[in-house]
């Protein structure tokens, strides 16, 4: 008889550690998010510029390779280092893909390619979450925005090739416990000043729609 493990992604697994970071995290009030500020006030891991590695654990440049961003372990300790030379949407986006790794317990060390596959695309999806939360794009949404590509890359400064991406990774319906639906109350909460800061011109434009909309929507009843 032949056993065979089929590896799938895990993406409420994902969804749902990104949404319970923008909750938790108080210093996370706005977007972009500060990456590097999130990640080193976590004691178990830190961020490190390529640049600094040098210096401060004497590696080399050579030890990175091509890579934009690197997890490693020195000295008992989690240390992202990454190339600071990139743009900032880029290394925005390498750091949380690498900080993915870290808080889904992904073991990087497996010797399987499907698995490693696995590992990425769960990753992605975590960086994906908490770069652009989709509680926030479904509000956007909601007032009648249209949510595209170009949006994506200003509101919430991601890279082009991420903002594509997003929008394909949206709508999973996934089927979570009230507990894990109540973050969608709280983020909405907690970046409600950022949000209307950020569109005040947009949302005076259309709020009216959005109102009339809720209008129409109580005649139903
Ligand atoms: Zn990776």
């Amino acid at each position: 008889m032949m056993t065979m493990t089929t590896y799938k992604p895990d993406f409420k697994r994902a969804y749902v550690m990104a949404n319970s970071i923008l909750v938790t995290a108080s210093e996370l009030v706005e977007f972009p998010l500060k990456v590097k500020f999130l990640i080193n006030k976590n004691q178990d891991i830190n961020c490190c510029s390529f640049k600094k590695a040098q210096q401060k654990y004497q590696l080399s440049v050579d030890n990175f390779g091509s890579k934009s961003a690197i997890l490693m372990e020195m000295d008992k300790k989690m240390i992202i280092f990454y190339n600071e030379s990139e743009p900032k949407p880029r290394i925005r986006f390498s750091i949380l893909h690498e900080y993915g790794h870290f808080v889904l317990g992904h073991d990087l060390e497996t010797k399987s390619k499907e698995q490693y596959i696995i590992f990425e695309v769960e990753t992605n999806f975590f960086a994906a979450q908490l770069q652009m939360p989709e509680q926030l794009i479904r509000y956007l949404q909601a007032r009648g925005i249209r949510v595209n590509v170009e949006l994506l890359m200003e509101v919430f400064g991601v890279s082009r090739e991420a903002a594509e991406k997003r929008l394909k990774t949206l709508s999973q319906n996934f089927q979570l416990t009230k507990e894990e639906k109540l973050f969608d109350d709280i983020i909405l909460d907690k970046y409600q000043n950022w949000l209307v800061s950020k569109l005040s011109i947009s949302s005076e434009l259309f709020l009216d729609d959005y109102e009339k909309q809720m209008e129409r929507d109580t005649w139903i009843y």
